[in-house]
């Protein structure tokens, strides 16, 4: 650990002795609270005021139970979770992620991330986090949608329009966001912007299943304007081949990149000619199957089992879209080998810090997470006034704002680590101008939690 600040270690010591077993949780504490040292030397009433044992407490954690029937009339039990932890900018927002590996110490990390996220976009929403250990591979639509509605039975009693505003992550698209909306339609008889990723038509926005992917790129290449260069001629490699991954790869390749691996959870995919977007889309959305029948569409490319192979594709760009410590220390150091350039975090603390501290003593530049693949929420946000308003803009009009908003974080990120005297720590920059709007929020507002 390097935390020198005393009155930060102690909140840090106390948190792990309360949490210990939540790794990813205090992960992803550690790193703002390294980031935050500066900050709190200039301003002591940050501390006095219990601001930041504040911030790394969440308001409020619902836990319970989510019974289900599959198919076959056997009673099934999942645990479901919602984490409420930062309402100080707006009401809580932030994903439900459906995935065997879900426990409450990944919904803390992500709700915990969310809120500086979320701060950052420049749109009044906190920062919150839900999900179940369910795992939706392998089932049916039916079974799916019993679960759904069982899930959303009782998180309807703790979230609303200026309440808490769900949306999808990991394992929740917009089949899963469908059936979640009509329960909490039914129960409720309301017809509200409950939850963000509704279809379009009923309510959802446009470009916001494109959002996280082209806002990845679109910080991308904000970091590559600042080294004077661009996407023409970049071999890019991204892992993952879900949400994230397809839009990343959409728009790195509109800009002039070539896209040459991409990968599941089971292996990854090499073709040197550039991977198409849309036929992973037709592999993954349309016929749900595994990234390896990309062989049937390019039989001259090449699949190798693993997924974590994929970083020893040399590239120029690496955007790691899939899942939180996919990029470990070792795959940092043969990525810099093969010369890439630049990084930025499509999914959420894909990078263990062994693989940051590795790119940042390379000198590469590194858009962490927080920033870099904030546009998806920030499109949420989009959806959330569109609906408030009850009017729906074109596509153009959201791709264009989400274009400003993620050239914004960019901008914030890199002035705040320079004013902070970290110039080009993008990690620190993200996480100090995601803090301080909070922070400033929370003063404002008293110890009214
Ligand atoms: P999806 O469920 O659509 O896709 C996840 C993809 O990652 C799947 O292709 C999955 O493969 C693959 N995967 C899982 N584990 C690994 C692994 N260890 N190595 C390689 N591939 C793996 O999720 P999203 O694309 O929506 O989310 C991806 C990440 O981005 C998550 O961290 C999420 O929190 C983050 N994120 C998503 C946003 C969004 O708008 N969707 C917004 C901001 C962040 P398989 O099919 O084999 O499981």
């Amino acid at each position: 650990m390097s935390l020198n600040n005393v009155q930060l270690r102690e909140i840090y010591d106390g948190l792990v002795s309360r949490n210990a077993h939540e790794t990813e949780f205090l992960q992803a504490v550690l790193e703002v609270l390294e980031s935050l040292e500066p900050v709190v030397e200039q301003r002591p009433e940050l501390l006095e005021q219990g601001v930041i044992e504040r911030m790394v407490e969440p308001e409020r954690i619902v836990c319970f139970r989510i019974p289900w029937v599959d198919d076959a009339g056997r009673v099934r039990v999942n645990r479901g979770f919602r984490v409420q932890f930062n309402s100080a900018i707006g009401p809580y927002k932030g994903g439900l992620r459906l995935h065997p590996s879900v426990t409450l110490s990944v919904i803390k990390f992500l709700g915990f991330e969310q809120i500086f996220k979320n701060s950052l976009t420049g749109l009044p929403m906190g920062g919150g986090k839900g999900g179940s250990d369910f795992d939706p591979k392998g089932k049916s639509d039916g079974e799916v949608m019993r679960f759904c509605q069982s899930f959303m039975t009782e998180l309807q009693r703790h979230i609303g329009p200026d309440t808490d505003v769900p949306a999808g992550d990991i394992g929740v698209g917009g089949r899963e966001i469908g059936y979640l909306f009509g329960q909490y339609k039914r129960l409720r008889n309301e017809f509200t912007g409950v939850l963000t990723g509704k279809k379009v038509g009923a309510g959802g926005s446009l470009a916001r299943t494109e959002a996280t992917g082209y806002g990845v790129c679109y910080f991308t290449n904000e970091m590559l304007a600042a080294a004077n260069d661009s996407f023409q001629g970049k071999t890019v490699v991204i892992s993952g081949s879900g949400n994230v991954a397809i839009y990343a790869n959409q728009k790195a390749t509109q800009l002039g990149g070539k896209v040459v691996a991409m990968s599941d959870s089971n292996g990854y995919i090499y073709d040197p000619n550039g991977i198409d977007y849309q036929v992973i889309q037709e592999i993954k959305e349309v016929r749900r199957a595994r990234i390896k029948t990309y062989l049937d569409f390019v039989p001259s490319a090449r699949y190798v089992e693993g997924c974590a192979g994929i970083w020893t594709v040399p590239c120029d760009v690496a955007l790691p879209c899939a899942t939180q410590n996919e990029l470990d220390g070792q795959a940092a150091e043969a990525l810099i080998a093969n010369g890439v350039k630049f990084v930025a975090e499509g999914a959420n603390m894909p990078c263990t810090p062994q693989a940051v501290a590795a790119f940042q003593a390379a000198g590469i530049p590194f858009g962490p997470a927080k920033a870099a693949n904030a546009g998806g929420v920030a499109t949420s946000g989009l959806e959330m006034s569109q609906n408030s308003m009850r009017l729906n803009w074109t596509f153009e009009e959201v791709d264009q704002r989400l274009h400003q908003i993620m050239k914004d974080i960019y901008a914030s990120a890199a002035s705040a680590a320079e004013e902070y005297g970290m110039p080009g720590n993008l990690v620190a920059g993200a996480n100090i101008a995601g803090f301080l709007k909070v922070a400033d929020a929370m003063l404002w507002q008293g110890v009214s939690y």
